[in-house]
């Protein structure tokens, strides 16, 4: 994580700052602007102020997103090792109407265990394109 955005104590953003935010930028992007020598955009300029101010409770967002996102990689990661144990990396043997001989799978859908491999990243090739 970034130490600096650490630091900030602001309020997460809601959803309604977000769209505010967007409705902003679109804003500051398609609006007229002044033809060069006719004065400074003000219109433009209190856009953008607008927008700095508010950009602490992006980040505190933005670090909160990300670090939900880290916890659930880390997750993820702990689940693909328990089912990389619990499944059999034997490749499935598919039979008549979806069943797989090789691990005794008769529900008519992807086996489990061939699902189990691809997700764990040790096949990528789907248990219904396996050899039958
Ligand atoms: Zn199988």
């Amino acid at each position: 994580m970034n130490p600096l955005i650490d630091r900030l104590t602001h309020t997460a953003a809601d959803d309604k700052l977000i769209e505010q935010l967007a409705d902003a930028v679109l804003d500051r992007q398609t609006h007229i602007h002044p033809q060069p020598g006719s004065g400074e955009d003000l219109y433009c300029l209190n856009l953008t102020s607008w927008l700095g101010e508010r950009m602490g409770p992006i980040l505190v967002r933005l670090r909160e997103a990300e670090r939900r996102l880290a916890a659930a990689d880390e997750e993820a990661a702990g689940m693909r090792s328990v089912l990389d144990l619990l499944s059999d990396d034997e490749p499935c043997s598919l039979g008549v109407r979806g069943t797989c001989m090789q691990h005794g799978w008769t529900q008519g859908t992807t086996c489990p265990h061939g699902r189990a491999q691809v997700l764990i990243g040790a096949s990528d090739v789907p248990a219904e394109a396996v050899a039958r």
